[in-house]
């Protein structure tokens, strides 16, 4: 076999990373190198500037360390099973590439993941092998996003922690079964305790002791994970239950939703076509009313007759106009609770409304003045020198909502 360049191998193991979502690094902590004494500089949030072929903005260097693996899962290009090309970075190419990049302004951090070779403890070590390089060698000060083996010593585990910023363990599937239909050689107790593992160590690090001395950090930005849409029968309630529990359970940071894309030679358990991208989009909207919004997961499932989220309106719309009982509010008297419920209205949006009722009295204009999407939330409201009417009740209402019919080409 001839021997792979470094630009060869970068070219394969970039793209085979393209598809892992969880790659935003919003929560970091700020770390810089005013001191003189280290390299790079990071800000808490918003470090995701470049974007992937399907779209997604990041700018950190995002690789696998390797696409070799002894695994096999159905949903991945890179099981062992799959006819793909396939690379392999060194330690110190990875960290190599980190520098180079990072010197020429290109990224802002690493996002490194891989497949599973040897083992899953010797391929966390060379991964913590990596991140120790780059914090204790090169003194890198950058974003470091290191994806987490379940299955590796526990020890590696905490070493990772102690280097990344962000660590991230997969849940893969939306349900047990699924993981153990798609991915037999992972086991979803294993996943779970991982994760839980990785939330004790964080809450630990913040703790002072009893001298008062802090300990270390530990990945200072939380951990997330991912788990893939539409590989599975599982519909959009059972995805949003389980993010639900992995919020709650594991304090995480973000829960990505990854839509199957459709595989060369793939298993005949998966479906033929990717589900629309317009799935993953609601649910994360979904996921956002959870997180930020105060709504609750069986009101955003009560509207979703066969379990999955309408893909032609967003969530907090498809709520409203089946609740339509508790519309218009009035937004110079609602509680904040309420004003988060009308479509339109954003988190920042009703913060500004409530501070500047407190003065005098709102009008339309000033609701299209401050942010809120009056399109959306005018058949939702009463202001000052607005009313809907009979709006909120009429029979087309959601038919306002929905987007053009478009002409289907003939040929
Ligand atoms: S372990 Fe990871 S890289 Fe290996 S086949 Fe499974 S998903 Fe792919």
């Amino acid at each position: 076999m001839t021997r792979q360049t470094l630009d060869q191998k970068l070219a394969i193991l970039s793209d085979a990373a393209k598809y892992d979502a969880s790659c935003a690094s919003s929560g970091s902590t700020k770390r810089d190198s005013r001191d003189g004494k280290g390299l790079g500089s990071n800000e808490g949030t918003g470090i995701c500037h470049a974007y992937t072929p399907d779209g997604r903005c990041i700018s950190l260097l995002k690789i696998l360390m390797t696409n070799f693996c002894i695994y096999d899962c159905t949903y991945c290009v890179n099981r062992v099973s799959s006819n793909v090309p396939r690379a392999r970075f060194s330690v110190d190419e990875v960290v190599k590439l980190t520098i180079e990049f990072y010197r020429r302004n290109y990224i802002e951090g690493l996002f490194l993941s891989s497949g599973i070779i040897r083992s899953p403890d010797a391929t966390m070590s060379d991964m913590v092998q990596i991140a120790r390089k780059l914090r204790h060698e090169e003194n890198f000060r950058g974003y470091i996003h290191l994806k987490t083996i379940p299955d590796a010593a526990p020890e590696l585990i905490a070493e990772a922690g102690l280097l990344a910023d962000r660590l991230s363990i997969n849940v893969e599937m939306p349900s047990d079964a699924a993981v153990r239909e798609h991915a037999p050689e992972k086991d979803p107790g294993q996943i779970r305790k991982a994760m839980g593992d990785v939330r004790m160590r964080a809450d630990a690090a913040r703790e002072a002791s009893y001298t008062g001395r802090r300990p270390p950090r530990f990945a200072p930005a939380g951990q997330s994970t991912q788990m893939i849409i539409g590989a599975d029968g599982s519909n959009d309630a059972m995805v949003l239950r389980q993010s639900t529990r992995l919020y709650a359970s594991y304090k995480l940071k973000r829960v990505y939703y990854s839509a199957f894309s459709p595989i060369p030679d793939s298993s005949a358990k998966l479906p033929l076509i990717s589900p629309p991208l317009q799935r993953e989009h609601r649910l994360y909207q979904a996921d956002w009313l959870l997180r930020f919004y105060d709504f609750q997961l069986d009101e955003i499932t009560s509207v979703t007759p066969d379990g999955n989220l309408d893909l032609q309106v967003d969530p907090k719309l498809a709520w409203a106009l089946a609740h339509r009982e508790i519309f218009p509010v009035d937004v110079n008297r609602a509680s904040r609770e309420l004003l988060l419920r009308v479509p339109g209205f954003g988190v920042k949006t009703v913060t500004r409304m409530l501070s500047r009722r407190r003065h005098r009295m709102l009008r339309y204009e000033d609701l299209v003045r401050i942010g809120a999407s009056m399109k959306k939330a005018r058949a939702f409201v009463v202001a000052g020198g607005w009313t809907p009417g009979g709006l909120t009740d009429s029979a087309d209402l959601r038919a306002r909502f929905l987007p053009p019919p478009e002409q289907l080409a003939l040929f």
